[in-house]
């Protein structure tokens, strides 16, 4: 049923693609949607970590997300985080007489592997990395020292977009992709080969094949396959612009950063790995002998976990989804369950990488939300007394509590800054680095 207008408002935590999509969903059904996010400007990931030199990509989904913010029934206030450790708390939120809530906020939580020496100047979690790079505050201003030698753990896609600034901005010596298991588990898409496809030191790549082809072959994997993967790549990828030998060390778990406070890291210790078959499974089992590889710069790009601190229960690395849902849509649940009693939180949804950190691009993402939307209608529409809380109403708690919201034309005043820095600069794209650039740019507009 599609309701009358304003007969429902939901509050949306987070507006990047899961959470504007689910925002349109419920736009499209009448519904008024308050659409809270941390970040300045939406978009999430798709601004903030879709490598920057994906220009096309991220202006599509640009025009799309402000054709969202456009929506009749969407009212966006930005620079709002929502936590316990937060003037606004999801249980305000309730307060307020929101009918439902949706976090849709990401997976803001980092994951680390508790080793010796991971806090070592040095050290960083991917989402360190590539939110600096990206210009999104505070980590814009975080200093990230990175040296001439540095190890990326993982070989997923994100290590495939750090080998892209590392070799091609940072223009580094020497970048090492390990992985804890072997070349027929890398994890890149074909696509992402481009980032290092051009620096890939080859003849270590057949040595590093030949090291572990007797596992592979063990395991009933052709140790060819993986070679005729990066041969298919050669000649495709970025113009080689720098002289950073680029090399993939498989079947090696870290278990010590070494360094001091002083100098930083001054290696990675790792074990040898062999691997197995369970049940399918490639598992990795270590061999107990360690062997230590020299670098100054260690990235984790090894996944993310959800924000602990938003106040919703936590399972693993995702918020405690129901597995008895109510509202499920296409076998998957969005409702955010107590572990400790079991019992469903009624009115509270969790979509996007909320709901499945690290998990899947944009189009993934805007599915989820899409589908947690639907979860919310069925839930509304099962008898959930109307409610209305008026932007009106959001605006001026906002303001009480000390935020400083950004609403849509404010985001367009900010757009026109940027554009115009990018004209007066003559470069394709111009992010203000801090908050208080983008306020005082944003206070300027109004002012003119
Ligand atoms: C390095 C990297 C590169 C990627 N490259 C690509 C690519 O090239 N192509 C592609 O299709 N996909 C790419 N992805 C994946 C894509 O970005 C994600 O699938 C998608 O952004 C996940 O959407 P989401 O809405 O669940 O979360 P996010 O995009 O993380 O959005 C979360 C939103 O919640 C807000 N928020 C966080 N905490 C709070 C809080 N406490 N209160 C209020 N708001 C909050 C944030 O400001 C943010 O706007 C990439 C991901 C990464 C990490």
């Amino acid at each position: 049923m599609v309701a009358e207008p304003g007969h429902w408002s939901v509050a949306v935590v987070g507006a990047g693609p899961a959470g504007l999509f689910a925002a349109r969903e419920l736009c499209n059904q009448g519904v008024e949607v308050a659409l809270f996010n941390r970040d300045i400007k939406p978009g999430g990931l798709a601004e903030y970590g879709i490598y920057p030199d994906k220009l096309k990509m991220k202006d599509g989904l640009r025009a799309q997300f402000k054709q969202i913010l456009n929506c009749g029934t969407i009212h966006y206030y930005g620079n709002v985080t929502v936590g316990e450790n937060q003037p606004l708390t999801l249980e305000m939120l309730r307060e307020w007489g929101f009918s439902a809530i949706v976090i849709t906020i990401g997976a803001q939580g980092t994951k680390w592997l508790g080793l010796p020496g991971e806090q070592l100047p040095g050290v960083y979690h991917a989402k360190d990395v590539v939110y600096n790079y990206n210009h999104l505050p505070p980590f814009s201003q975080m200093p990230i020292r990175i040296g001439k030698k540095v190890a990326i753990i993982g070989v997923g896609n994100v290590m495939a977009d750090l080998s892209h600034y590392l070799i091609h901005m940072r223009k580094v010596d020497e970048v090492y992709a390990i992985a804890r298991r072997g070349p027929a588990e890398m994890k890149f898409d074909h696509k992402e080969m481009d980032s290092f496809i051009s620096n890939l030191d080859l003849e270590d790549f057949e040595a590093e094949i030949k090291r572990v082809a007797p596992v592979m072959t063990a395991l009933g994997q052709d140790p060819d396959a993986p070679q005729k993967r990066i041969a298919s790549a050669i000649g495709r990828g970025l113009p080689k612009d720098s002289n950073t030998r680029f090399r993939f060390r498989f079947m090696l778990s870290p278990v010590r950063i070494h360094g001091s406070s002083a100098s930083g890291v001054e290696g990675l210790e790792l074990e040898e790995n062999t691997l197995v078959l369970d049940k399918d499974q490639v598992k990795v089992k270590g061999l107990g002998k360690y062997k230590t590889l020299t670098v100054d710069t260690v990235i984790f790009a090894i996944g993310d976990r959800v924000d602990d601190r938003l106040g919703l229960p936590t399972n693993g690395a995702e918020y405690s989804k129901s597995d008895h849902p109510l509202y499920p849509v296409d076998e998957t649940s969005y409702e955010v369950m107590d572990p400790s009693t079991r019992q469903n939180i009624p009115g509270l949804f969790v979509g996007g990488w909320s709901r499945n950190a690290s998990t899947g691009v944009v189009g993934i993402a805007r599915r989820d939300g899409v589908q947690c939307a639907a979860a919310v209608m069925q839930y509304l529409n099962g008898g959930i007394a109307p409610s209305k809380v008026t932007p009106d109403l959001v605006r001026s708690r906002l303001l009480e509590l000390g935020y400083t919201p950004i609403e849509k034309q404010m985001l367009e005043a900010l757009t026109r800054a940027e554009e115009s820095q990018a004209k007066r600069l003559g470069v394709p794209e111009f992010k203000f680095d801090t908050n208080e650039e983008m306020l005082a740019a944003i206070g300027e507009a109004a002012a003119a």
